[in-house]
């Protein structure tokens, strides 16, 4: 997707701070944080969001969540941590990359806003 900033992300065309990367998927620091750790996990693979997730494409979601327990561990999430996709315009997605926030380093207030 020639117009994606996550796309741009994910092939080094635009700089970001990387936590962790495979040849599936990247893991990046928010430029906006939401809580002391935000990291971004996304698909290498454009998608544009979990509307998008089919029986074809959904092997990546369940990769992303196989990874998450170690990436949360190098980020010293030892209390625990929030695993959110925004989907839709009412889900308050803004990127059309798929993408999972990886939040912790405070407690996460339950219904979110
Ligand atoms: P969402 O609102 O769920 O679509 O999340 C998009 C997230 O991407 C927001 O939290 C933004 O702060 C973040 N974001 C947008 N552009 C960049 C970028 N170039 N590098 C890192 N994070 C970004
Ligand atoms: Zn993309």
């Amino acid at each position: 997707m020639d117009d994606c900033i996550f796309c741009k992300i994910a092939h080094g065309e635009i700089p970001s701070k990387k936590v962790y990367e495979d040849d599936k998927i990247l893991a990046f620091y928010d430029l906006d944080p939401k809580a002391p750790v935000h990291v971004l996990i996304i698909p290498k693979e454009h998608i544009s969001s979990a509307w998008d997730i089919t029986e074809e494409n959904s092997d990546i979601v369940a990769y992303i969540f196989q990874k998450a327990p170690q990436l949360a561990k190098e980020l010293a999430l030892e209390g625990g941590f929030r695993l959110v996709n925004n989907c839709g315009d009412n889900g308050g997605q803004t990127v059309k990359h798929l993408h999972f926030h990886m939040l912790g380093g405070r407690f996460m207030a339950w219904p979110p806003g």
